[in-house]
């Protein structure tokens, strides 16, 4: 099916519509008395006008041009693309979770309040840490929490000098720009030749202005950062406390945990390691983990067990106060939970143990045709650097549209920014190792073509609906409404 692909709006027609509803039953609405006439519109929004049918078939149509995961190989680095089970979609699906609502009273809701807490129990015996808030609604929002946890320990000792929080080059950009949304300034520490942090330039940047360590490990690069508990005691000599990124776990569950490598607070992404379904901005779950000296600030209320009930504790005084209306994103707990408890604690490990196997075995593959810039053991995932295909006039952005022509989403491209060219894999634990050898093939036929015709890589893709896109144009200039008929002129202005 590889007719043009159009926009809804260019199948509309006035007056028609796709729903028939019963007659009014009851008094119209008088909009008058609700809102003054000047505030009321005059004309209606320009909304598509299309029947049933047609509204079904365009997306179904568009479902079917889309990558995901459940459609194929999704090897994303930094920020796991794993499969989502369906039996979390029936937990969730389950009337006593999906009816909830949330004003309803604790007595009436004490199977939820178990489920959320019981799931921090998990999450904590994963982490390593003392206690866990599940109110967080992304990664990033959990960073956040858990630097202004920081500060407000730090401002109750009187450290109100520690103003700086050190991030690797090779961080996730959510992590220097969650230090400074939380009022901190971001120091960077460089990489070394190891693809691990520069121990000698932390010693450096590290003072009495510390205020955290901000680290995911294994790193960015896919390497453990072998350092860590030299790299804690540095920090916490400081006074510094250290912040664990927990947002990909997938190579660590079960095997490590960051309490014990001397983290103080720990992010986790749901949506990601324990199999939330996300991209295309659905919602998230980013629970925070904490050691005991800093639970006096997580946010409020605190899901508490007494006398065999479960209850909200409202009553905390040095809390940073909530982060989130209600108690986070339920229907994501509930998926993580069912996650969890299918897997078990022998499952969850071989989770990491099949990731880490896949990693590698996809490196080795694709090592001798692409530059390797850390040649050894990796984790969940690893990086490439297209280094030689750019001699050839290939870059790596060519390679990652040239992938689409074989039905691959590409992977993560120039990033982490200190590897020239790179390209970033994370082939997850579910993947066969069938679909890791077509994929290698592919790699390996693109490598090819960029010695022998590097005109059919610059170019690509060649099957896609929409080919070859400016980058940046539909950022900069989106079509509006008036604008449809000129589409194509904008497109390829
Ligand atoms: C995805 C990710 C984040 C941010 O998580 P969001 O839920 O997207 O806010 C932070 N750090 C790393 C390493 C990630 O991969």
């Amino acid at each position: 099916m590889n007719k043009e692909q159009k926009l809804i709006f260019e199948y509309s027609k006035a007056g028609r519509t796709g729903y028939s509803l019963p007659e009014l039953e009851v008094p119209d609405v008088d909009m008058d008395a609700i809102l003054p006439a000047e505030m009321q519109r005059t004309d209606s929004p320009e909304l598509p006008e299309v029947s049933e049918l047609q509204i079904m078939r365009h997306y179904t149509a568009l479902s079917t041009r889309n990558h995901g995961v459940d459609s194929g190989f999704y090897p994303l680095g930094s920020c796991t693309m794993k499969y989502n089970p369906k039996m979390n979609e029936d937990s969730a699906r389950l009337k006593g979770f999906a009816h909830l609502h949330p004003y309803q009273p604790d007595y009436q809701v004490q199977g939820a309040m178990q489920l959320m807490y019981e799931l921090q129990e998990e999450l904590k015996e994963i982490a390593g840490m003392d206690e866990v808030t599940l109110q967080p609604a992304a990664g990033a929002q959990g960073e956040w929490t858990g630097l202004m946890m920081i500060r407000a320990f730090h401002e109750a000792n009187g450290d109100l000098i520690r103003t700086k929080v050190i991030v690797p080059d090779s961080a996730h950009g959510t992590n220097p720009a969650s230090a400074t949304v939380a009022g901190f300034d971001s120091v960077t520490v460089k990489t070394d030749e190891r693809g691990l942090v520069d121990l000698d330039h932390l010693k450096e940047v590290v003072g009495e202005d510390t205020a955290a360590l901000m680290l995911t490990n294994p790193n960015t690069l896919g390497l453990f950062e072998e350092d860590i508990q030299e790299m804690a005691a540095i920090i916490h000599q400081a006074g510094g406390k250290l912040y664990y990124d927990g947002a990909n776990s997938n190579a660590i569950l079960g095997i490590a945990r960051p309490g014990d490598m001397g983290f103080d607070v720990v992010h986790l992404n749901l949506h990601k390691t324990f199999t939330g379904p996300h991209g295309g901005g659905g919602p998230g779950s980013g629970p925070v983990g904490v050691k005991k000296d800093l639970i006096a600030y997580l946010p409020k209320p605190l899901l508490v067990k007494e006398n065999e009930a479960y209850k909200w504790d409202y009553d905390r005084p040095e809390s940073i106060g909530r982060v989130k209306p209600f108690y986070g994103n339920f229907g994501i707990n509930v998926r993580a939970h069912t996650y969890i408890r299918t897997m078990g604690a022998e499952g969850l490990r071989k989770v990491s143990e099949y990731a880490v196997l896949n990693a590698n075995y996809l490196m080795r593959l694709l090592e001798p045709y692409y530059d390797l810039p850390y040649n050894k053991h990796c984790k969940h995932e690893f990086v490439l650097s297209g280094k030689r295909q750019k001699q050839l006039g290939v870059r790596t952005l060519d390679i990652a549209k040239r992938l689409l022509d074989f039905g691959y989403h590409p992977p993560t491209i120039y990033f982490p920014t200190n590897v020239e060219e790179c390209m970033m894999f994370e082939p997850t634990e579910t993947e066969a190792k069938e679909t890791l050898d077509e994929f290698a093939d592919a790699m390996i036929r693109i490598a090819k073509e960029a010695e022998e015709s590097p005109e059919t890589v610059q170019e690509a893709p060649h099957t896609t609906v929409i080919k070859r896109l400016d980058e940046t144009l539909a950022a900069r200039k989106p079509v509006l409404r008036h604008e449809f008929s000129k589409k194509e002129e904008v497109y390829q202005s």
